[in-house]
């Protein structure tokens, strides 16, 4: 294959991993010097800073990082009204509003404005270029994207491609499958759970998924661990890609097409792996690291060293497929939802990777933790897909049971329900529910 068909950017996508480092540097310093000049945040957080003086990566570990806590107070009530203290350009200058979703409070308000808009499009180009995702390509995008951001940067960025783009909102689901196969869309844009939802309703319909053509699918919104992969994959026939990234700081790593592992989008990111103790040490190829994030290019919303507090298990520094970029071998879970229980640390992923993984039987479930007089109880609540006699179901309980505990070294209270119990979720499934801190009356 010649390099223009295999890379969107061939020049950008084969640096030398020294020369990335040297633009990354060299951006960063003009992103601190922008953001201090424009924005009464980065003004005050960089008071003692200088950006001529970030001449290495220890130099950058000395800024202080920018929780999501921080951009929440540096907008509410604050000037100018809406984006606040982080605002880097004019009012005027704004042309797209986005927020985020507001899982963990209140939500955070985004602002684009045309060039921050097509920097973010341009980084989601090659997310979907890496997915293989072409001309010829029919991208069918089940959602109405309201004011999040994922799906337009997918809808704006398949478009640059060459791609044709259907937006599939406002239809139940039944119509949105109706739409894909009258336009004999070949791609699709996906929330995990939406993706198996929607293969479940056309086989209802009588149709065998993989029939209806689609030959690749990125997924958004939510965690993708490989098991839930795997399963699109076989339910669609398809390729499915994964990506990381937020609202605040965009996508920032994606799949290949080599599908192992994520690519850090360099030089458009700086992305610092760094221990989880204290967030202080670069950590080594195959350890677990908290990803701090800075964006490059972004001027409206400048986002340098934000704490995503994404939990990533650093990759290599060469791939297969000729990029030269850093790797993540694997999106681990959450800060926030990395907890203790009972001394142990546990995050639902392993759950969902397990479930998926190893018993096909079991649909929804739900992950509750409680405290019970002095003590914590995890319970897991789970619908198998059909009814399942006595027997059946009492051997699925010990066997699911000891699976758990080998793999969370935790013991699970287990409630089974029946079939068409648990809520249903669409967009973002909200599956794991820690009611420890709530005081009962
Ligand atoms: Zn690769």
């Amino acid at each position: 294959m010649s390099q223009a068909s295999t890379y969107w950017n061939p020049f950008v996508e084969t640096l030398p991993p020294e020369k990335i480092r040297q633009v990354q540097l060299k951006n960063l310093r003009r992103m601190v010097a922008y953001a201090k000049q424009h924005t009464v945040f980065y003004r005050e957080k960089y008071r003692h800073i200088e950006p001529e003086d970030i001449r290495s990566m220890a130099d950058v570990r000395q800024l202080p990082m920018v929780e999501k806590e921080d951009l929440r107070m540096a907008q509410v009530g604050k000037e100018p009204f809406l984006f606040g203290e982080l605002l880097g350009v004019s009012p005027e200058e704004v042309s797209d509003f986005r927020q985020t979703s507001g899982t963990t409070g209140t939500p955070v308000y985004v602002p684009e404005s045309r060039e921050s808009w097509q920097w973010r499009v341009e980084v989601w180009c090659h997310i979907l270029w890496m997915a293989g995702f072409r001309e010829v390509d029919r991208v069918f995008i089940p959602f109405g994207y309201n004011v999040y951001v994922a799906f337009w940067e997918g809808h704006y960025a398949a478009e640059k491609l060459g791609c044709m783009v259907i937006p599939g909102g406002a239809l139940d689901t039944i119509g949105r499958l109706n739409k894909m196969q009258e336009v004999r869309a070949t791609a699709l844009l996906n929330t995990p759970t939406y993706g198996v939802h929607l293969a479940e309703a056309a086989k209802n319909m009588g149709i065998h998924p993989p029939d209806m053509g689609i030959r690749r699918m990125v997924c958004a919104g939510e965690p993708l661990p490989p098991a839930t992969r795997h399963k699109l994959e076989t339910l669609w026939g398809a390729e499915v890609y994964d990506h990381i990234g937020g609202t605040e700081p965009c996508a920032w790593a994606a799949m290949c097409g080599q599908r192992q592992g994520l690519h850090i989008m360099e030089p458009f990111f700086l992305v610092e792996m760094l221990d989880m103790e204290n967030q202080q040490r670069d950590v080594a190829q195959g350890e677990l690291a908290v990803a701090v994030v800075s964006a490059l290019g972004r001027r409206s919303f400048p986002m340098i060293r934000f704490n995503t507090k994404d939990i990533v298990r650093k990759g290599s520094n060469g791939c297969g497929c000729g990029r030269t970029s850093q790797k993540i071998e694997e999106v681990a879970g959450r800060m926030d939802h990395l907890t203790k229980i009972r001394g142990v640390l546990f995050t639902p992923v392993a759950v969902e990777e397990l479930l998926r993984g190893e018993f096909p039987q079991i649909g929804e479930y739900e992950i509750s933790v409680e405290r019970k007089g002095t003590l914590d109880e995890i319970s897991l609540i789970y619908e198998p897909l059909e009814e399942m006699e006595q027997t059946a179901g009492q051997e699925l309980s010990v066997i699911l049971s000891e699976r758990l505990k080998i793999k969370t070294n935790l013991t699970f209270r287990l409630l089974p329900v029946r079939p068409g119990t648990l809520p249903r979720y669409k967009l973002k499934a909200k599956r794991y529910k820690d009611m420890r801190g709530i005081q009962r009356g």
